[in-house]
């Protein structure tokens, strides 16, 4: 399917990342409610790096032809068939070729960022089983993690394209707070890296708020916040109502040594998810009670 600007209606709009915005659209040929991303025209951030742990940043290329090597290089998302992640419909430009916009998958809950902030709004708290949901499907950080109206926990963001990914001047945005201390250190990525990250989502998802910088020390300028994560104590999942089982797989995915810390394989055979994936636990029903829908 190619999609066109034309046969595009905005419903309303879903949200405002670094990248750019994100708008709800109905797609009329097809009926199919979407949510397309446009790429912000100055100082444009994009995402596309190691699985979306990384944000960066580059300054704008209007020129049209590194704008059709992103489409081309986007093209292969549409070969990604996975229930774990966000079906993307197509990319295509506008603005005289000088914007890249993508549509992908609505899903209507949101992000794990936006239920976390509803929860504390709420006075609520995220339970262990979902948790474990989030370990189990995917990794990375909470505005990346989208949830379906099903309660369908799928990644979004991800990184495919080198244009992208060479034209990357590195900025310290907040997504930095999700880096694993080896590529603080420059050294290159491994899934790993994803781990460490699903470490800090985790606690950030539990406590409703993200687990760096450290709540005592808010003020971290970038260079002490970097430094802090590689030389200090890893943060921790706290609470009465976290098993002991919870506090050692987020301690075991904050291994600081990668050498050291485990597989993604090795993870999911950790008595935390062992603990849980067999409950039954209906997440269309929980993301109703979150929202409030009927
Ligand atoms: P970030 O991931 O840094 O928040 P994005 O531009 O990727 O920035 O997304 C901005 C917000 O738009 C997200 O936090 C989420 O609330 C919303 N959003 C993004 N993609 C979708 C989608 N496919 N369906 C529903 N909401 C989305
Ligand atoms: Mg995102």
């Amino acid at each position: 399917m190619e999609i066109n600007v034309e046969d595009l209606d905005t419903l309303s709009r879903l949200g405002e990342g670094a990248a750019g915005t994100v708008r709800k659209v109905l797609h009329k040929p097809t009926q199919l409610v979407m949510a397309k991303k446009v790429k912000k025209k100055k100082k444009t951030v994009y995402y596309l790096l190691t699985w979306g742990t990384h944000k960066k940043s580059i300054s704008t290329e209007p020129d049209p032809n590194v704008q059709r090597q992103i489409l081309r290089e986007l093209a292969f998302l549409k070969t990604c068939d996975s229930p774990y992640i966000v079906s993307f419909y197509g990319a295509f430009l506008d603005d005289g070729d000088t914007t890249v916009s993508l549509c992908m998958e609505y899903c209507e809950a949101g992000s794990l960022e936006d239920i976390y902030k509803r929860a504390r709004d709420l006075g609520g708290v995220i339970g262990e089983p979902v948790l474990e949901r989030i370990a189990e499907s995917v990794n990375i950080k909470p505005s990346n993690i989208l949830v379906t109206r099903k309660g369908e926990i799928k990644l979004c963001d991800f990184g495919v394209s080198g244009v992208l990914i060479n034209s990357i001047a590195q900025t310290f945005t907040g997504t930095q707070y999700y880096m694993a201390p080896e590529r603080i250190q420059g050294n290159a990525y491994a899934v790993q890296s994803d781990i460490w990250s699903l470490g800090l989502t985790l606690i950030e998802v539990s406590q409703n708020r993200p687990a760096l910088p450290p709540p005592d020390q808010p003020h971290l300028s970038i260079f002490e916040l970097l430094d802090f994560i590689v030389r200090q104590p890893v943060p921790e999942i706290q609470g009465n109502h976290i098993s002991e089982e919870c506090k050692n797989f987020v301690a075991v995915c904050l291994t600081k040594d990668p050498t050291y810390r485990p597989t993604p394989a090795r993870m999911l055979q950790h008595p935390f998810i062992l603990k849980w994936e067999n409950v039954h636990m209906d997440l269309g029903q929980w993301v109703k009670e979150v929202w409030a829908w009927n």
